[in-house]
């Protein structure tokens, strides 16, 4: 916690500083939003890092249908449905697409591999690794079949290596299944908020889980420390990496793909909505990266996190970035949504992509379970608490003056970031509280 004085200074700076430090549910839209044409530059990286990026999964296809059965339908390419939510949108009480547009879900709750948002970004950067490890060695040449990969003699080679990550849990998953199906040696340190479900997972594959009694920074910093005492060890820096960022762009492309092919229209008349969780910011850092190449100005974005975790809109609004963590403005950082459970935000992200969000939102723990349990009863599908969180960014973009004029053709598209691995008891004990809190206020 700062000093009292050094808060007072801030909150009359920023008075919306005021507002978070009540937990109550906020937006704020960021003024400093520029063309794309302008701001991508501001990320250092660029459309052909991105197509080098999907480029390297489509090489590693044949490697994942083998080690992976459940990609096989897809050719070996890890990608989510996207799909209409006609009651959805009904429920939430924007019925009527003539005036608001429509509203739509990427399922990245059910990629394969892994269940969440992090098939994209964490199972992309051990790829990368793995592939320069193995090119460097002979094992592999530029055109070969990446099944082989898959074989016994590479996992033996690849077993000198180690590769260790910090996680709330689902990155930890991703990581963790992919690094030792390919025969690393891997280790996850869990921050406290990981579900005990996510670490019997992983210790099932064989990965090493760490536990702390901390947050995820703490998680963090620990992976980092290993990584820096074993040169054989590659550690995976979720505040920092631009192959996760990378690897999470691509999904852009994909959704210009697959909007195509279902005939939703995107362009300056019929804008494009987007409303991601966030953590540390990669997951929809990066997402957000790819669908700007892909979209242009076409397209908005807006982060929603938790109301007892909003680090990357402290950061971006106050300019402070990673310098400053919710914890030192008094919030506390717990939350059930774990996946968003982080105080301090990615610096790289948080100055990379300031010009180009639109928007960021924060809602409580029981909107989350509200918009669990409404998702479940009215299109029987199931995510978990974080993955729902990008909900509650639609009525503030709704009430917002600068996009009436063409709300009426809108696409809003909530990213749905995980929940298709979590036990069918803890999820229904999600839906259960979802429901008791739903009659509650019914009543
Ligand atoms: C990790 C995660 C996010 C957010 O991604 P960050 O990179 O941490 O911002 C959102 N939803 C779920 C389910 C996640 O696991």
């Amino acid at each position: 916690m700062l000093p009292t004085s050094a808060i007072a200074a801030l909150r009359e700076k920023f008075p919306l500083i005021t507002e978070l430090m009540a937990l109550q549910p906020l937006s704020w839209f960021n003024p400093a939003i520029a063309p794309a044409a302008e701001a991508l530059n501001d990320v250092g990286l660029t459309a052909d890092d991105v197509a080098d990026a999907s480029a390297r999964l489509t090489r590693f296809a044949p490697f994942l249908t083998k080690a992976f059965p459940e990609t096989q339908a897809s050719g070996g390419i890890i990608e989510s449905p996207v799909v209409p939510l006609p009651a959805m949108q009904a429920a939430l009480g924007f019925a009527s697409s003539m005036t608001s547009g429509q509203l739509w879900l990427k399922q990245d709750s059910h990629l394969p591999i892994s269940g969440s948002i992090k098939a994209r970004g964490g199972i992309y950067e051990v790829l990368k690794h793995a592939e320069m490890l193995a090119l460097d060695a002979g094992l592999l040449k530029e055109g070969d079949d990446y099944s082989l990969l898959a074989g016994d003699a590479v996992r033996a080679f690849f077993g000198q290596y180690a590769i260790a990550v910090g996680s709330t849990g689902n990155l930890g998953l991703s990581i963790g299944i992919m690094s030792a199906r390919l025969g690393f040696r891997a280790t996850v340190h869990m921050s406290a908020d990981a579900r005990q479900w996510k670490k019997d997972k992983l210790r099932s594959h064989g990965v090493t889980v760490v536990e702390y009694a901390t947050d995820y920074s703490v998680a963090v910093e620990a992976g980092r420390k290993q990584a820096e005492n074993d040169p054989s060890c590659h550690f995976v820096d979720d505040e920092n990496s631009h192959d996760l960022f990378l690897g999470y762009a691509v999904a852009g492309e994909r959704l210009k793909a697959q909007f195509a092919a279902s005939g939703v229209i995107v362009d300056a008349g019929y804008p494009l909505f987007v409303y991601l969780p966030c953590g540390v910011g990669g997951g929809p850092g990066g997402v957000a990266f790819g669908l700007k190449l892909a979209f242009g100005d076409a397209v908005h974005c807006v982060f929603v996190e938790p109301t007892h975790s909003p680090c990357m809109l402290l950061g971006v609004h106050t300019g402070l970035h990673d310098g400053i963590s919710v914890q030192e403005i008094g919030i506390d950082n717990l939350t059930a949504a774990d996946g968003l459970a982080v105080g301090r935000p990615s610096g790289f992200v948080g100055r990379a992509m300031q010009r180009l969000i639109d928007g960021y939102a924060t809602v409580t723990d029981e909107e989350l379970y509200r918009l669990l349990a409404t998702l479940e009863q009215t299109q029987g599908l199931h995510l978990e608490p974080s993955a729902v969180a990008g909900f509650a960014g639609i009525k503030p973009v709704l009430a917002a003056p600068q996009y009436q004029a063409t709300l009426a053709r809108a696409t809003h598209l909530v990213w749905g970031t995980g929940g298709s691995m979590v036990p069918q008891a803890e999820m229904d004990a999600y839906v259960a509280r979802g429901r008791a809190l739903l009659a509650i206020g019914a009543a």
